[in-house]
C-alpha cells in the first residue's frame, strides 16, 4: 500500500525511507530503514572498524580527516544543493552551515594529538618517586543521533570529535534529512574505504532508541529536550554515557551604549537565519529603554525586507508550523502586538518574519522554543533587568549581548553555555570553543578541547621510578616514616594560607 505523501514528511514504504522537500514534495532520495538487529550488526562492525581506526594513530587519522574536509569543501555546492532539496534550506544558509562544519573537522583533526595524546604530568612532592602519565582513550564506538535543522553541522560537530579521538561512529540522521546524512557517510567512505569507520542507520525514533541500547560506548544526541530525556533513559539501562545537545530559547540583550543598527542586523539574522529553525537562534530580545524604540524600528525595517521562498525558506518539519502559529496566537491573545507579520504570517510551508512587542513573560512565545522566524522585543529598565528576564528560562544554550562598556560583564552573567558579544551565533563557527548548554538545553560539550575530551576517557598511569622516601602505600612503613610524612604534610598543607 502506498501511503499518502505530505511534502517534507518522511514516508516509509516497504522498508525504505523516502525523503521529500518540504515546499515542493520533490523526492530527495531513499534509504533503507534499519531494525534493531541491523543497528546491532552495524555497531558490531563498527567495533572492529574502530580498533583498526584507532591503530592508525593520531597522525594517520588526521591525514584522513583532512582529506574528508577537503572533499567536502570541493563539493560544497553539491552538498548545499542537496540540503536545499531535502530540507528546503536556502543555498547561502546551507553554504554557511557547511563552512562551520569544515572548521570543526579541521580543528579536531589538527588538535586531537595535543589534547588527547599521552603526556607526563607534573611531579607531586608526596609521591615524588612516581611519574604520572595521562592519555585519553576512545570509547570504541560512538552513536550519534542528529536533528534535521542543521543536518551537516550538528552531526559533524560530535563526529569530528569522536573520529579524531579514535572512535568509530554509527550515525542515526534525522528521518527528515537522511539523504544529507548518507552523503556525509558516503563521502567519508571515499577517503576511508578500508573499514566501515562511519556508518549510517536510518529510520524513526525507534532506530535512535535501538542505537542507545546496541552496545555503543557513548551516545551524542542533538535534538529536542523531550527526546533528549528519552535518549538518556535508554542509555541509563546500560550506564552508557551521553552528551545532550537540546533546545534553546536564546536571548539578545541590547544595552544603552550599543550600536543599535548593528544590534538590529544581528538580531534579524540570529533570529531568522534558516527560518528561525536554529537551536541557538535568537528568539527573545531585551532592550534597555533608551534604545528600545530605535531598535524596534530598525529590526522591523530589516526583517520586513526578507522574502519567504528566498532568504526565508520553508519550515522543514511541517508539524512545527502549528507550534509557531500557536505561539504567535498566544502572544497576541495575552496582549502582545505584532509590529511585523503576526497571524497572517503563517502560510504553510512558510512563515513570514514576525516581530512581536509587549508580549507577557508567561506567553509561550517567551517561554517555549518557537523554532520559527519570530522575535519578541521587550523593553527593560536596565541591563540587570535584562539579565534577570533572559535567565528566567529553563533553557540555557547560547545568547548575545550588544553594548560597549559592560557587554562582557553582562555576557558572563547569562546562564548559558555560550554568548556572542556584538554579534550573534558566532561561537558555533569557532573550532576552538566548546559548544553546549545548561539546564533543559542539555549537558556535555562538542567542539574544541572539551568536545574532543567528551569522546575519550582519561586513562591515568603511575610509574614508580625510585624507592619511596616517604612510603605511604605499604604496611611496612615505620612509625618514624609516618611521623615524617605528617611533618611534610604540615609543612606543605598545614599553613593557613
Ligand atoms: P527530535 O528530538 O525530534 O529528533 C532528534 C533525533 O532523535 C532524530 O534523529 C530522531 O529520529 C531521534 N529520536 C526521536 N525519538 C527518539 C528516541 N526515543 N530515542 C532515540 N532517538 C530518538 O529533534 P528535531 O526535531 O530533529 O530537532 C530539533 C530540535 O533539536 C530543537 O529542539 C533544537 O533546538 C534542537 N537542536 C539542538 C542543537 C544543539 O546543539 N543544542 C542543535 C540543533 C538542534
Amino acid at each position: 500500500m502506498t501511503a499518502t505523501r505530505v511534502p517534507g514528511v518522511p514516508v516509509i514504504e516497504d522498508g525504505v525511507l523516502i525523503s521529500t522537500n518540504p515546499a515542493t514534495g520533490e523526492e530527495a532520495g531513499r534509504v533503507p530503514v534499519a531494525d534493531a538487529a541491523a543497528v546491532a550488526a552495524a555497531v558490531q562492525r563498527a567495533k572492529e572498524a574502530g580498533a583498526w581506526w584507532q591503530s592508525l594513530g593520531f597522525d594517520g587519522r588526521k591525514e584522513r580527516l583532512i582529506r574528508w574536509r577537503s572533499l567536502i569543501v570541493q563539493r560544497i555546492e553539491e552538498l548545499a544543493q542537496l540540503t536545499g532539496l531535502e530540507a528546503g534550506k536556502p543555498r547561502n544558509d546551507a553554504i554557511m552551515e557547511a563552512v562551520a562544519a569544515v572548521e570543526h573537522l579541521d580543528w579536531a583533526a589538527h588538535h586531537a594529538k595535543r589534547v588527547l595524546g599521552p603526556r607526563r604530568t607534573r611531579t607531586r612532592i608526596l609521591l615524588a618517586e612516581h611519574a604520572g602519565h595521562l592519555e585519553y582513550l576512545p570509547y570504541g564506538v560512538v552513536g550519534v543521533i542528529g536533528p534535521w535543522n542543521y543536518p551537516i553541522l550538528t552531526p559533524i560537530g560530535p563526529i569530528s570529535g569522536a573520529l579524531a579521538a579514535g572512535n568509530a561512529v554509527v550515525f542515526k540522521p534525522s528521518e527528515y534529512t537522511p539523504i544529507v546524512g548518507q552523503w556525509l557517510v558516503d563521502t567519508f567512505a571515499e577517503v576511508v574505504p578500508e573499514q566501515p569507520v562511519m556508518q549510517a542507520v536510518h529510520g524513526l525514533g525507534d532506530v535512535g532508541g535501538a542505537l542507545c541500547r546496541s552496545g555503543v560506548g557513548k551516545v551524542s544526541f542533538t535534538g529536542s529536550t523531550a527526546t533528549g530525556k528519552k535518549v538518556m533513559a535508554a542509555c541509563a539501562e546500560n550506564l552508557v554515557p551521553v552528551v545532550i545537545e537540546a533546545g534553546g530559547k536564546d536571548a539578545l540583550i541590547v544595552d544603552a551604549d550599543a550600536d543599535v543598527k548593528a544590534a538590529a542586523e544581528a538580531a534579524v539574522w540570529g533570529g531568522m537565519t534558516n527560518a528561525g529553525q536554529t537551536c541557538i537562534g535568537i528568539e527573545r530580545v531585551y532592550a534597555v529603554a533608551p534604545v528600545y524604540d530605535q531598535l524596534v524600528k530598525e529590526i522591523v525595517a530589516r526583517a520586513g525586507k526578507l522574502r519567504t521562498g528566498e532568504e526565508i525558506g520553508p519550515i522543514t518539519m511541517p508539524r512545527q508550523i502549528d507550534v509557531i502559529r500557536e505561539h504567535i496566537d498566544d502572544a497576541l491573545a495575552k496582549g502582545g502586538t505584532a509590529v511585523l507579520g503576526g497571524v497572517g504570517a503563517v502560510q504553510p510551508p512558510y512563515v513570514a518574519p514576525t516581530v512581536l512587542v509587549d508580549v507577557p513573560a508567561d506567553s509561550s512565545e517567551i517561554r517555549e522554543e518557537t523554532f520559527g522566524p519570530t522575535l519578541t522585543i521587550t523593553k527593560v529598565a536596565d541591563a540587570d533587568e535584562a539579565v534577570r528576564l533572559a535567565n528566567d528560562s529553563p533553557y540555557g544554550l547560547g545568547g548575545a549581548v550588544f553594548g560597549k562598556k559592560n557587554a562582557v560583564r553582562i555576557a558572563r552573567r547569562l546562564r548559558s553555555g555560550m554568548v556572542a558579544v556584538n554579534s550573534t551565533l558566532s561561537f558555533v563557527g569557532m573550532g576552538n570553543l566548546p559548544f553546549g548548554g545548561v539546564g533543559e538545553s542539555g549537558f556535555g560539550r562538542i567542539h574544541g578541547e572539551d568536545g574532543l575530551r567528551e569522546f575519550a576517557r582519561p586513562k591515568a598511569i603511575t610509574v614508580r621510578r625510585a624507592r619511596s622516601l616517604l612510603p605511604s602505600t605499604t604496611f611496612e612503613r615505620t612509625p618514624a616514616q609516618v611521623k615524617q610524612i605528617v611533618k611534610v604534610v604540615r609543612m606543605l598543607y598545614g599553613r593557613k594560607s
